[in-house]
């Protein structure tokens, strides 16, 4: 197997504002992997508050032994070696596991969807996310999001009531809230959570800080809507960490090191009664493809990333009615011009 990668800008719409950063664009890397005469492509987003970047993606592509990775591929096996080389690192280990996921399906000549046992008809609704932002650039936004039934706004700020105050003057859509840990006292974040929910949200993900288990599990003992983690949820073995203090969680493939892991983490949580949303980060169709083939496995997506960058080398998936439709072609399905022209 050949591995080959080029670094991607990825560019935002509009600055990017959640509770504790603001940024314009994303550094990427795009990789691709070859195997007699199929090829496998893969992305690493490196948002700068997880802590990779393109030299250290760099630096663990340079670490990895390709003729390990036969087909049929082990996955479990494959997810082992990888951590064994490094922990940490989950944006580049999750690009490996899309590109060995996309050949997978071409050696199969299947979709990743059906691989994975999801049911095309169970599609969820995906959310638009409205970042923080002036009035006037927030009506802008929502004008945007016509093509969705869902909009995602971010608090945890101190405007929270303004924000949703002025979304609520211009759309009536269900609202996914994120705090991103932006609340820090309890009886205030319990007070704004009913009214939230009086003021149309169906969730609300990471209201405390992750390291604040029991605030957040006092909140899921008294809220009216489900209460989910994001940060405090990353991979498979947190899960057992967080049991008990929240309804469900935020799944995000550059978070779990991949779909094989991220399937783990789907399987276990329902074993846990937990409810699923399947999350992004600022991502090109090829890292959202391979969240499009597991969104029907959970109960709610936000899976937007192309609609808020610029700079999508790729086709977007096709969206109808505010869901995406799953295509039947294999693996990940990823399409575009020339992917040659953009992989290396
Ligand atoms: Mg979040």
């Amino acid at each position: 197997m050949q591995a080959s990668y080029i670094s991607y800008n990825l560019e935002l719409k509009h600055p990017f504002a959640i509770a504790k950063f603001s940024r314009t664009s994303t550094p990427l890397l795009l990789l691709k992997l070859s195997c007699d005469g199929l090829e496998g492509f893969g992305e690493a987003s490196m948002v700068p508050y997880m802590g990779e970047s393109y030299a250290s993606a760099v630096a663990f592509l340079s670490r990895v032994d390709w003729n390990r990775f036969t087909s049929p591929f082990n996955f479990p096996e494959i997810v082992g070696y990888l951590d064994s080389l490094e922990a940490g690192n989950p944006a580049i280990k999750a690009a490996i596991d899309f590109a060995l996921n996309d050949l997978n399906g071409k050696i199969l000549n299947k979709p990743c969807f059906e691989i994975y046992g999801a049911d095309p008809a169970k599609m969820p609704l995906t959310s638009y996310t409205i970042g923080i932002d002036t009035p006037e650039i927030i009506k802008e936004k929502v004008a945007d999001a016509k093509h969705f039934k869902v909009l995602k706004i971010k608090l945890g700020r101190d405007n929270d009531k303004e924000l949703i105050s002025t979304i609520r003057s211009v759309s009536n859509l269900p609202l996914y809230i994120d705090a991103n840990q932006g609340w820090t006292d309890r009886k205030q974040a319990i007070e704004t959570i009913y009214w939230l929910h009086d003021q149309g949200a169906v969730l609300i993900e990471q209201p405390m800080d992750k390291n604040d288990k029991e605030g957040n599990a006092w909140l899921t003992g008294r809220s009216p809507i489900p209460i989910l983690a994001d940060e405090a949820c990353q991979r498979l073995a947190d899960l057992d960490k967080i049991h008990g203090a929240y309804h469900g969680i935020n799944i995000k493939l550059m978070k779990s090191g991949g779909m094989y892991e991220a399937h783990q983490m789907i399987l276990k949580a329902r074993s846990m009664g937990m409810k699923i949303l399947i999350g992004c980060m600022s991502e090109t169709s090829c890292a959202i493809l391979a969240g499009i083939a597991l969104a029907p496995l959970c109960d709610w997506a936000d899976l937007d990333g192309p609609w808020l960058t610029s700079n999508n080398p790729f086709a977007a998936p096709e969206l109808k009615e505010g869901r995406y439709v799953l295509k039947n072609l294999p693996g990940l399905g990823l399409e575009g011009s020339d992917l040659n022209l953009i992989y290396p």
